[in-house]
């Protein structure tokens, strides 16, 4: 159901490259296939402020308004004309009068005198400066003593349009909105904003040896855990989901799911029957649908994925065919499908920041694959942050990404850690 279309077939991108091998493909370089190929979706709709959380802008939104609309005081204080305030001692200033919040001080001040302001309060005329308080001595109702060398002139002013000017580019189309967000859109009195509209996922599991909750455990089989790892990435997202559930390894059920998928969402993501050796149809079936890569990626775990776009019925997805083992979905979902969904619902993310930080111990590695290890990031005693990896790191291990805090990249060059060397990690939590 999408509507972008990429320009370019996947073969004219891979035509391009040098060294194109999709039997030994860097991750680098799928990433980048991968970005060449995306298009974004366009459709947008207008939401209330709120309900805008998440939500990925779809125009840049200039300020109609300076914020703050006046010079204004930082300080609960005294407001006074800078060029007033004593060289040295103390000198009793007359309070000629008080500027609350919401309710200015008209009148004016003159020298060796000062008006009470409290925070918020809009600076009387001929006044450019405000001293705290604290810094006052015996105060009356009407006089205060005011000291040298605690305030220069101008400041404990906040100044008109400082947060926003008047005409200025608040926020930029693409911004994925966060609470900072929404404060600053109220702060600009705006109500309603244009966002893209959600990105339609749907995902679905293969294999013959998956059940689904609910239903029996036979000899030899597994409960399909990955439909609910990506049913927490996607909606973390902010994607719209298609749950298909599980999908047997049938020719014609899976042909039927992947039309389905295809006809009623944006992009689809299934888990497993990718691999060399596997023993389905599911490769066979996406091949026949559209325009499909079939890669092995210089990755561990991960390696085996399709990646494409197939049609049905004159609608066309995206396809993400990841890996089946429930650690591998994870990993090619937040290295390669991630930043595509991003792209595709218009969104201007940064990649995700990896940060060095010293591994506790040793780790093996060879060059020529990038490795995620599932790390467990500490302070020690220095202040310094450290990353030692938990247990297994099987592909099928899935308690190793719940037991984790970052995830360790090992880039594709890097040749075996010693402890206390760098090595760079991505943090799974952050403030939202
Ligand atoms: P495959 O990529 O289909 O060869 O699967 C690789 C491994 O991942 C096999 O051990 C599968 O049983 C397992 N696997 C595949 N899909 C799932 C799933 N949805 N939930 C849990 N394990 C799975
Ligand atoms: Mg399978």
């Amino acid at each position: 159901m999408t509507h972008a279309s990429s320009t370019s077939s996947l073969h004219d991108i891979v035509s391009c490259m040098s060294d194109y091998d999709p039997h030994a493909l860097p991750v680098a370089k799928a990433q980048d296939i991968i970005a060449q190929f995306i298009a974004p979706v366009q459709a947008i709709e207008k939401l209330a402020i709120r309900q805008a959380l998440g939500r990925v802008l779809a125009t840049d939104i200039v300020s109609g308004i300076d914020v703050p609309a006046h010079d204004n005081s930082a300080m609960d204080g005294y407001a006074l004309n800078g060029s007033d305030l004593p060289a040295t001692g103390i000198r009793d200033f007359n309070i000629v009068g008080t500027a609350f919040a919401g309710r200015a001080y008209h009148g004016d001040v003159g020298a060796g005198e000062c008006v009470r302001i409290m925070t918020g309060a809009v600076m009387p005329a001929s006044c450019d400066t405000v001293i705290p308080q604290e810094f006052t001595t015996n105060a009356s109702e009407a006089q205060v003593g005011i000291p040298a060398g605690k305030v220069r002139t101008g400041d404990n002013r906040r100044l008109k349009g400082e947060d926003l000017a008047n005409g200025k580019t608040a926020l930029q189309r693409g911004k994925i909105l966060r609470p900072a967000d929404l404060g600053l859109l109220a702060s600009l009195g705006v109500a309603e904003v244009p966002v893209q509209r959600r990105l339609r996922v749907a995902f679905f599991s293969t294999g013959d040896e998956l059940r689904s909750l609910g239903e029996p455990l036979d000899e030899g089989c597994v409960y399909d855990s990955n439909r609910y790892t990506l049913y927490g990435m996607l909606s973390r997202l902010g994607c719209d989901i298609v749950d298909m559930g599980v999908i047997k390894d049938d020719p014609a059920e899976l042909e039927a799911a992947f039309r389905s998928a295809c006809e009623n969402a944006d992009a689809i993501i299934t888990s497993g029957g990718v691999s060399v050796g596997a023993a389905d149809y599911t490769k066979q079936i996406m091949g026949k649908l559209g325009d499909v890569a079939f890669w092995t990626i210089g990755m561990r775990p991960g390696r085996p994925m399709a990646f494409g776009k197939i049609h049905s019925q004159g609608k066309s997805a995206y396809l993400f065919g990841l890996p089946g083992n429930p650690v591998a979905v994870m990993v090619t979902f937040y290295f390669f499908a991630r930043q595509a969904l991003l792209h595709m619902m218009g969104a201007n993310a940064a990649p995700l920041p990896l940060i060095p930080v010293i591994s506790k111990t040793a780790i093996r590695k060879r060059p020529g694959r990038t490795e995620y290890q599932r790390g467990i990031l500490t302070t020690n005693a220095s202040g310094e942050l450290e990353v030692s990896v938990t247990g297994s790191q099987g592909s099928g291990i899935l308690r190793s990404m719940s037991e984790a805090n970052c995830m360790i990249v090992l880039q594709h060059d890097q040749d075996q850690v010693s402890a206390g060397d760098k090595v760079t990690v991505l943090l799974f939590d952050g403030m939202l």
